[in-house]
């Protein structure tokens, strides 16, 4: 079954006395989900019979060829457009998005429906469909990610021997992007995260100027695209010998990740994983670990099911989610090490090759 076959399939016959027979996909991830495609100018038209990928002159030749379940729509106008298919369907209900649709297009889409006396739908129906599934990856997709998770991988090995007392935070994460981009990534993930010594405590922090020095434990956040599909990896090493606080910290991330990932098995909701981490931790160093363990990884970086205390979600096989606790001093030192798993029947398979015991370089 094609992508939007499965999508048709699972949408429900009315919503409080709307009948649906279409769905309008506007957002660059679930368009290119549905149609694999991927432009500035796209939207998918699902209805119960057919599906659409509309797209503009500049991207019609390449629409026309990488486009293989839906039928290729070259507007002038979109509106216009997206009429005509409400129109051939003889469409009454039509879902909308509702997360990522902009006060501007929600009005076109109103203005659009009413021409053809259709309604629009713009509670949640729609997004919670997409993101169920495109939770549960395909074996193709689990390539992709694999693939990138591999340049990302590489760029770990790379950057180890890269790091010495000359290199600044934004010297070391330049170098990762360089590489993985030299190694095919089509883009990196995210904006690359590399913290070290005092600015380890900031999960999120920026690289700055500072210079790796002595004693530091520095924390790289990074990850890849490959064909769309993100790869994310958190690796925490030392420059030269660490107190034993900071040796203690390492050991507590490392067991608390290595219990969450003990967790995952099908079937079991997403904050038993979560609970599994955040209990190690919080033993020792309580409000030191104040993220959730882990998010669903694909064509976004951070995707539903998350390992959070908050979702009871079962883990499904295919998933792929992230397990990356962490401790936070603050004002003194951070750790954390992330990995991706794949969930399968009986555990889960890491997709993360690096090593994880504490590197002093
Ligand atoms: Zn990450
Ligand atoms: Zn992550």
């Amino acid at each position: 079954m094609t992508r939007w076959e499965m999508l048709a399939q699972a949408m429900p016959r009315e919503i409080d006395g709307v009948p649906i027979d279409a769905a309008v996909i506007t957002s660059e991830e679930n368009c290119r989900y549905i149609s694999g495609f991927h432009a500035s100018a796209r939207v998918a038209v699902v209805t119960r019979e057919a599906a659409y990928l509309l797209t503009d002159f500049r991207y019609g030749e390449a629409a026309r060829m990488q486009v293989k379940d839906c039928k290729v729509v070259v507007y002038r106008k979109l509106s216009k457009s997206i009429e005509e298919i409400l129109r051939r369907h003889d469409i009454r209900g039509v879902l909308l998005e509702r997360e990522k649709l902009t006060l501007a297009q929600a009005e076109m889409y109103r203005n659009v429906c009413g021409q053809w006396n259709a309604l629009p739908v713009t509670d949640a129906t729609l997004d919670t469909l997409l993101r169920e599934l495109r939770a549960v990856k395909t074996e193709a997709e689990i390539r992709e990610i694999q693939a990138a998770q591999a340049i990302t991988d590489a760029a770990f090995s790379h950057i180890l021997q890269y790091i010495d007392g000359t290199r600044s935070e934004r010297d070391i994460a330049l170098e990762l992007e360089f590489f993985m981009r030299r190694q095919g990534a089509e883009k990196i993930a995210f904006d690359t995260i590399v913290v070290s010594g005092a600015n380890g405590s900031m999960c999120h922090g920026v690289p700055s100027d500072k210079k790796i020095q002595k004693g530091d434990l520095i924390t790289m956040d990074f990850g890849a695209v490959v064909n769309g599909y993100h790869s994310d990896m958190t690796r925490t090493v030392a420059y030269g010998q660490v107190n034993e606080e900071q040796q203690a910290v390492y050991r507590t991330v490392l067991q608390a990740q290595l219990a969450a990932i003990e967790a995952v098995r099908a079937g079991v909701p997403c904050n038993e994983v979560d609970r599994a981490a955040r209990e190690v931790i919080d033993r020792c160093y309580p409000g030191a670990f104040g993220h959730t363990t882990g998010h669903g990884v694909g064509l976004e970086i951070h995707e539903w099911p998350c390992f959070a205390p908050s979702c009871q979600t079962p883990t499904k096989p295919g998933m792929v989610i992230t397990v990356e606790p962490g401790i936070y001093l603050e004002g003194r030192f951070g750790v954390r090490i992330e990995d991706m798993v794949l969930v399968t029947e009986n555990g889960c398979e890491n997709l993360t090759r690096s090593a994880k015991e504490l590197l002093v370089l």
